[in-house]
């Protein structure tokens, strides 16, 4: 936690009088609701401007970023791209030994640190043709909605900044991620390099609800082996085929709730055997296996191992147990109650609905415990962390992927509007938060 010299409202100011220091102190006090007559203040005004008059240089740009080369660890040419953007902004930019691209726009002291986070990877194999097309409001080409929106989102919001001579008291770090893809190991490498910030904001998803929660991600490989044989040899004999079906079958039996509080395992890949004529020497099966509960995570974790070993056992097989990753879980809404709570949430539904963003059917939530981007690297650390959207959009992850354009500009709005609410620290504070 930061030491903070912020204004405290009086009631705290006297209860930190005789408490012990060894006592935390809220890193940080945020407005508990947000004031729409920031809208007015004339440096917000011209920071709004300056992204609708940009705006069609921010989508030729979003359409250059996403016909870069950006598979997960292939990021190299996205980084160099906005590190020269940020450079020309007169940030204060890096590149970590992982990737990871960060600028740091200072603020004047005394304020909160607020990070802005887009990851620049995308899932598309590097020979994937990333050619944008554009038809009418839509831009169509795999990445072009996840994440190649957000990370033009951030460079217009910096952009807007510099050109309204905003100034906020807290300092505005905005990190280009590699590896979210790969399970947010980008995210996961900066956070342990780097200075705890008091916010995290993940820009990655399509417009909607704000998510403060993390769905926990554990991804595994169950590896069966065994000497194999010719077929003619085989009966009788240790065959990892039969480990491996009374496994899966056995999981599939498994009784648990189901999302969003409870969990879901979904068996992606059964791969093994390349002959007709033989037992074969090698077969796996992979678990993708979720849930925001980290209890259950865990546990279902360690039963789908012992179902795994027992039928290995039963079969007379080798085992190789391979974990690819394992994201923890943030808590369900009930365990992430103080989270929703945090300020931050509550700011960002109210940004979205003064600018218009709708979130879904009527009386759809504004705001769900759970999440999977980079937020969820803070969540698990407890530092108030939510994802917002970069546009409206859908077919994430596939060739057909595709992203309304008008709809950034509201959502680059938002970030400007977060750093201003929150990098400013709190000119309407009323109220101690303990996140
Ligand atoms: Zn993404």
């Amino acid at each position: 936690m930061r030491p903070t010299s912020l204004r405290l409202a009086a009631p705290l100011v006297a209860l930190l009088a005789v408490a012990p220091l060894a006592a935390p102190l809220a890193a940080q006090t945020f407005p508990t609701s947000w004031d729409p007559a920031i809208l007015k203040r004339p440096d917000v005004r011209t920071a709004l401007e300056h992204l609708e008059r940009g705006f069609p240089r921010q989508v030729d740009e979003w359409i250059a970023i996403a016909e870069m080369p950006g598979k997960s660890t292939h990021e190299q040419q996205r980084g160099a791209y906005v590190r020269a953007a940020m450079e020309r902004e007169g940030l204060r930019v890096s590149i970590d030994s992982i990737g990871n691209v960060t600028g740091v726009r200072k603020g004047t002291g005394g304020g909160p640190t607020v990070v802005f986070a887009a990851h620049l990877d995308i899932v598309h194999a590097l020979e994937t043709n990333l050619k944008v097309r554009r038809a009418g409001d839509t831009l169509h080409a795999p990445g072009i909605f996840d994440n190649s929106a957000s990370v033009a989102n951030m460079l217009a919001t910096i952009r807007a900044l510099n050109a309204a001579k905003l100034v906020t008291k807290g300092d505005l770090v905005f990190v280009g991620t590699v590896q979210e893809e790969l399970g947010l190991k980008g995210m996961e490498y900066w956070l342990q390099h780097n200075p705890r910030p008091d916010l995290l904001i993940a820009m990655d998803g399509g417009l909607g609800p704000v998510a403060y929660g993390a769905l926990g991600i554990y991804w595994t490989r169950y590896v069966f082996t065994s000497a194999g044989s010719h077929t003619v040899t085989s009966r009788g004999k240790p065959t990892p085929v039969k480990a491996l079906a009374e496994a899966i079958d056995r999981i599939y039996q498994l009784q648990f709730g189901a999302l969003p509080d409870g969990a879901v395992i979904n068996i992606g890949q059964v791969h093994g055997g390349v002959i007709f004529n033989g037992i074969p020497q090698e077969l796996y099966f992979t678990v993708d296996l979720r849930s925001p509960n980290p209890i259950l995570l865990d546990s279902l974790d360690r039963t789908i191992g012992r179902i795994a070993r027992e039928a290995a056992d039963r079969a007379k097989v080798g085992i190789r147990v391979e974990v690819e990753q394992k994201n923890g879980a943030g808590g369900t809404s009930a365990q992430l109650a103080g989270a929703r709570a945090h300020p931050l949430v509550q700011t960002t539904i109210d940004i979205q609905q003064a600018l218009g963003i709708r979130v879904g059917a009527p009386g759809a939530a504004q705001a769900v415990a759970t999440g999977s981007t980079d937020a969820n690297v803070g969540v698990v650390r407890k530092i108030p962390s939510i994802a917002i959207g970069r546009a409206y959009g859908g077919n994430q992850h596939t060739l057909s992927e595709w992203a309304d354009w008008p709809s950034a500009l509201p959502a680059s709005k938002m970030v400007v509007l977060l750093a201003v609410t929150f990098g400013d620290g709190v000119r309407t504070v009323s109220a101690p938060v303990v996140p």
